[in-house]
């Protein structure tokens, strides 16, 4: 049997910036046709496009859609007064799961600056909405256009690749000179109406055709303005930071085989999160292991190993934590980091 080729990229015949408005007609009328339709989508709503951007800044789109992780956020929190009233304990449990719970932290900050600095009214401007924690450029740009439809660039994970092919370059761009060249040829394609659509349009061509690693060239709607040859090949980035092991001894204690004892983080990044009590593995080193198990946080791979002690032999804690018992009905009301409530369902 003949090997069946790969069909060839087709070869660019016209520059982007030179025939902008091609690009755009071409990019717009595309996404048209063929934009999908995300919960989002169906609403100009500031509060909820913020919400939605920054539930998707480390969450994918499939996780967010098959869960109604948004839906169901906006049903507990449906304007910025509902969010910037809520409880600490009522916040973080309905980001559980999502994890980089400083992302929701930031949005009820933001929620209360708006209400306390800004009358209630949502700014329209980016570089007002960047001054509010936790909003940064790219988050500003697409408040500003996707709820305003105001013509402010955006510039994120799918852009990046679609400018690097669309401009065929080829130095790493997590660099500022990179970062700073991506917003420049995002601006100049960006038309001054329209920004909603065309802002909408880029990003879903990265998530579509323009992906990673096997891109749909010959189907791709500005597969005409695209210089590069070889686009697996981009964007280049620069080495990453190796992956780290680390071990995590934690204990399994309850009282009177009723309420489990449970600690409070402090001070990082999963701070007011309850989880299992943590003790070095010298105090823990002659207690029976339990359970092990694995989980991903940034770039460390962390292992769990789950001891059971007796509350007559549990080893000290370290000066500041607070640890308390809860009771098992209690639990499903605390904020818990994911892996932690895994291994209480199965452990009780
Ligand atoms: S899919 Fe990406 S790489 Fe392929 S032609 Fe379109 S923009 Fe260029």
């Amino acid at each position: 049997m003949p090997d069946i080729l790969p069909v060839p990229k087709p070869v660019a015949t016209r520059h982007a910036l030179r025939n902008v408005r091609a690009f755009r007609s071409a990019l717009l009328r595309w996404f048209d046709q063929c934009g999908a339709d995300y919960p989002w989508r169906r609403t100009t709503d500031p509060y909820a496009i913020l919400v939605s951007e920054v539930m998707l800044q480390q969450t994918t789109i499939g996780a967010v859609i098959q869960n109604r992780r948004f839906e169901r956020f906006l049903e507990e929190f449906p304007d910025l007064r509902a969010l910037a009233g809520a409880s600490e304990s009522e916040l973080l449990r309905s980001w559980e799961g999502l994890g980089y719970y400083n992302r929701v932290r930031n949005l009820q900050k933001t929620a209360r600056t708006i209400l306390e600095t800004h009358g209630g009214v949502f700014p329209v401007d980016p570089p007002v909405l960047e001054s509010l924690p936790g909003i940064g450029r790219y988050t500003a740009g697409a408040v500003a256009s996707f709820a305003f439809d105001h013509p402010a660039p955006i510039v994120e994970a799918n852009i990046t690749r679609v400018l690097s092919r669309l401009f065929s370059y080829r130095e790493p761009i997590d660099t500022p000179g990179s970062r700073s060249q991506l917003w420049s040829w995002a601006e100049a394609l960006l038309p001054p109406c329209n920004a909603r659509a065309f802002n909408s349009a880029f990003m879903e061509l990265g998530q579509s055709h323009c992906s990673p690693r096997s891109p749909h060239c010959p189907q791709c709607p500005v597969h005409d303005f695209c210089t590069t040859r070889d686009p697996s090949t981009l964007p280049l980035k620069k080495p990453r930071r190796p992956t780290e092991e680390v071990d995590e001894h934690v204990l399994f204690v309850r009282k009177r085989s009723g309420p489990v004892l449970l600690a409070r983080e402090e001070g990082s990044r999963r701070k007011g999160l309850w989880k299992l009590p943590e003790r070095s593995h010298d105090q823990l080193a002659d207690f029976p292991l339990l359970a092990t198990r694995r989980y991903d946080i940034t770039h460390h791979k962390v292992t769990m190993r789950i001891y059971r002690c007796s509350l007559s032999q549990l080893p000290p804690a370290s000066r500041g934590t607070t640890e308390e018992f809860h009771c098992s009905k209690a639990l499903r009301n605390l904020p818990m980091p994911s892996p932690f409530r895994k291994a209480l369902a199965d452990l009780l």
